[in-house]
């Protein structure tokens, strides 16, 4: 595995490989890999020939009172993780590569952008569509891997995809768990050992939502208020952020589960925000 660190190079061998005929899938991250990351990367490793991964804590996507300094990184663990899981090249750009002093280009949903998340991370979309368009021109990847649980963020990056006409192929995985149920994530780092002790209670509030779904429960606010109750005394040292029922695709809050629906919530604990989030039919 090679690691690059400038875009010139990234592009420059992107544009190579696809002289020789050979077809790119490009894993987008922030580090500090998990087996989430891993699965991302061994999927990749199915769809192409050669596998990109980025590694890059992206600035623009973290609001000012935000985790971006304190956010976890350990460049040389990832880059052993990576190149077992089969990347043949990792970029790892320092900020300044790719937002010149006078960058002044975003890209935006604003609609979808602005919804769950967005309501309390008001630029955080508008920084992840940025980056992973510079991501998408610099490699001409075929394909872009992204897990399931950033949700709204693999439906935004699908939107934006198709409006635009980009010519990659976006491929969602699914959320890979600890044994009790919590979506790994970087940010676990920052609980502590009680809340540790409770946030698999995120995941079993949302799969009992799902379980009320396959017992017939049709309706938004009984499901969400049965899972509020079970959290009021499961999630004592959680804070809810939100807790929607949306339409999976579009994410429009619903009332009645008639369209594919997932539920997602962030939660914060402590010094991480959590979120999670599952298909309920
Ligand atoms: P991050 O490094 O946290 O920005 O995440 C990079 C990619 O890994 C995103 O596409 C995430 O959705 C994905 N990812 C993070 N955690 C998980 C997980 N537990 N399961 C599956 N994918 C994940």
């Amino acid at each position: 595995m090679q690691t690059i660190n400038t875009a010139k190079s990234l592009s420059e061998q992107c544009r190579q490989w696809h002289k020789e005929g050979l077809t790119i899938a490009l894993v987008p991250t922030m580090g500090y890999y998990h087996a989430g990351h891993a699965s991302l990367m061994d999927k990749a490793r199915t769809l192409a020939d050669k596998v990109v991964v980025s590694l890059f804590v992206n600035p623009t996507q973290f609001g000012p009172n935000e985790d971006y300094a304190s956010y976890p990184r350990d460049i040389d663990r990832d880059t052993k993780i990576a190149a077992e899981h089969g990347a043949d090249l990792l970029f790892a750009p320092e900020p300044s590569e790719l937002y010149a002093p006078n960058a002044s280009t975003w890209v935006e949903v604003p609609e979808m952008g602005s919804l769950l998340c967005g309501v309390t991370r008001p630029i955080h979309f508008r920084g992840v569509c940025t980056v992973c368009t510079k991501l998408f021109m610099l490699t001409q990847a075929d394909y872009a891997v992204f897990g399931n649980k950033d949700w709204q963020q693999q439906a935004i990056l699908r939107r934006m995809v198709r409006d635009l006409f980009y010519p990659v192929q976006i491929v969602g995985v699914p959320i890979v768990r600890a044994e009790d149920g919590l979506a790994l994530s970087s940010r676990n780092v920052y609980l502590t050992e009680e809340e540790r002790r409770q946030a698999p209670e995120i995941f079993r509030g949302l799969d009992y939502a799902r379980q009320l779904v396959s017992q017939g429960e049709t309706k938004a606010s009984v499901l969400r208020d049965a899972v509020l109750r079970r959290w009021a005394a499961k999630l004592p040292l959680g804070r809810l952020d939100y807790l929607q029922v949306i339409d999976s695709e579009n994410l429009t809050q619903l009332d009645q589960i008639t369209v594919p629906a997932s539920m997602a919530c962030a939660v914060q604990m402590g010094k991480a925000r959590l979120i999670d989030n599952i298909r309920l039919n």
